[in-house]
C-alpha cells in the first residue's frame, strides 16, 4: 500500500467484545448474555414474519414499538427512541448531546466504550475515579459538558440509588446527564420515572440483557420530547432506518409477554445470590451485584490465572487487563447447571 494514503485514516482503538469461541461445546459466561432464550412469544413472532414484507424497508422510527414501550414504562410515544443495541443508541446519543466543547465525564471503571465513541467524535473527556471499593462519588460529576454512567455499573456490578442518581442530574442542570441501564432489570432502581421530572436526563436500555435478544440488536432511550427529537434528528443524518423488520417484530413480542421476561430475571437473579455464596465460600471476594454478572477478585490466584485454567476446562469468564481491576474476573449469570460446572472447576484449581 502506498504509505501517503495512511495519513488519511482515522487512529482508533476500537473496543473489543467478550471473545466469541469457535468451538461448539463451551461455557459461556463472557458477555453478559443471558443464558435462557427469548420468550416463546418472540419465536412465534419470528415464524410469522411474512417474508414478502421483507423486500420493503422498515417503519423507520419503530413507531409501534415505542408506542408499546411507552404503554409499557408510562410514557408517549415522541418521549421513547429506539436503535440497533444500546451501543447504537449511545453512540447517537453521544453526537447528540456532547457538542458543548467542554470535557465530559464518567467513571475511570466503566463500560469501555464511552472512551471509544469520544475519540471516534472528537468529544473531549476525563475520568473520575470510583473509590476503593469501587462506588461511584455523585459529588464529583459536575461542571462539565455531559455526563454518562451505567447504573448498575459494569463491569463494577454496584448500584445506584434514587439519591445519588438525582444528585447528579441536579449537579448538571446546563447539560445532558444520560443513564445507562443496560443491566437495570437485575436491579432494585431505575431512574426512568426522573425522565418525567428533569429535562438534561436520557436513561438507556437494552433488549439484550434481560430480555435474551443480543443478536437481534434492540435499544432503547427515554427522554423528554425535546431529547428524543435531536435524537431522532441525528439518527436521520446518519441512517434513518435503524431497527430492521425482524427487530422490531420480536422486541413487540418480547414486551407482551411480561411474565416470561419477570421469571426469567428472577431464576438468574437467585442463581447470582446463590453463585456468590458459594464463590465467596472458595475465598473469593464478592462486589454486591445488581446485574446479571459476577465483580470477584481472589486472594491467593491471579485473576488472568483463573480465567486461563477455566478456558482449558471450555468456561469463558472476562478478564480486563486494566489497571486497578486487573486482578478482577466478570463472570456472566448463566444457568444453574453452568453455574455449578464453574464451581466444580474451581474446587478443582483452590481445593
Ligand atoms: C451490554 C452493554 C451495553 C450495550 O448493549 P447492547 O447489546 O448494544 O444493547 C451498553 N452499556 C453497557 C454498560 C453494557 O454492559
Amino acid at each position: 500500500m502506498n504509505e501517503n494514503l495512511k495519513r488519511n485514516f482515522i487512529d482508533i482503538e476500537p473496543y473489543v467484545a467478550g471473545e466469541q469461541p469457535k468451538k461448539a461445546d463451551f461455557i459461556k459466561l463472557n458477555a453478559n448474555e443471558n443464558p435462557y432464550p427469548p420468550s416463546p412469544k418472540c419465536k412465534e413472532a419470528l415464524e410469522s414474519l411474512e417474508y414478502g414484507k421483507l423486500r420493503k424497508y422498515p417503519d423507520a422510527s419503530g413507531r409501534i414499538l415505542r408506542e408499546v414501550l411507552g404503554k409499557y414504562y408510562g410514557f408517549s410515544e415522541d418521549e421513547v427512541f429506539v436503535g440497533n443495541g444500546s451501543d447504537d443508541v449511545l453512540a447517537l446519543s453521544f453526537r447528540a448531546f456532547f457538542n458543548s466543547g467542554k470535557k465530559i465525564l464518567f467513571p475511570d471503571i466503566t463500560y469501555s466504550f464511552y472512551p471509544v465513541w469520544c475519540k471516534l467524535m472528537n468529544i473531549p473527556f476525563e475520568t473520575v475515579n470510583v473509590n476503593d471499593k469501587f462506588e461511584i462519588n455523585p459529588e464529583m460529576y459536575s461542571d462539565c459538558g455531559g455526563v454518562v454512567i451505567p447504573n448498575p455499573n459494569a463491569p463494577t456490578s454496584l448500584s445506584m440509588g434514587e439519591k445519588e442518581i438525582r444528585k447528579v442530574i441536579e449537579n448538571n442542570k446546563d447539560s445532558i446527564v444520560i443513564i445507562d441501564e443496560a443491566y437495570v432489570d437485575f436491579s432494585e432502581y431505575t431512574a426512568i420515572d426522573l425522565v418525567h421530572e428533569y429535562d438534561n436526563l436520557l436513561v438507556t436500555q437494552t433488549m439484550s440483557k434481560s430480555r435474551s435478544l443480543a443478536g437481534m440488536r434492540i435499544g432503547m432511550a427515554f427522554g423528554q420530547k425535546h431529547l428524543i427529537s435531536v435524537l431522532s434528528s441525528v439518527r436521520d443524518s446518519f441512517n434513518s432506518y435503524p431497527l430492521d423488520t425482524a427487530a422490531q417484530a420480536l422486541a413487540i413480542a418480547s414486551v407482551e409477554d411480561d411474565e416470561y421476561f419477570k421469571n426469567t430475571v428472577q431464576k438468574i437473579k437467585n442463581t447470582r445470590d446463590e453463585n456468590i455464596e458459594k464463590l465467596k465460600s472458595l475465598g473469593f471476594t464478592v462486589l454486591r451485584s445488581s446485574t446479571n454478572f459476577i465483580f470477584c477478585t481472589h486472594e491467593k490466584y491471579k485473576a488472568k490465572d483463573i480465567m486461563e485454567y477455566l478456558k482449558t476446562k471450555d468456561i469463558y469468564v472476562r478478564y480486563f487487563n486494566k489497571t486497578r481491576i486487573d486482578n478482577y474476573l466478570r463472570i456472566t449469570v448463566g444457568t444453574d447447571d453452568e453455574m455449578e460446572m464453574l464451581i466444580n472447576a474451581l474446587e478443582g484449581l483452590i481445593k
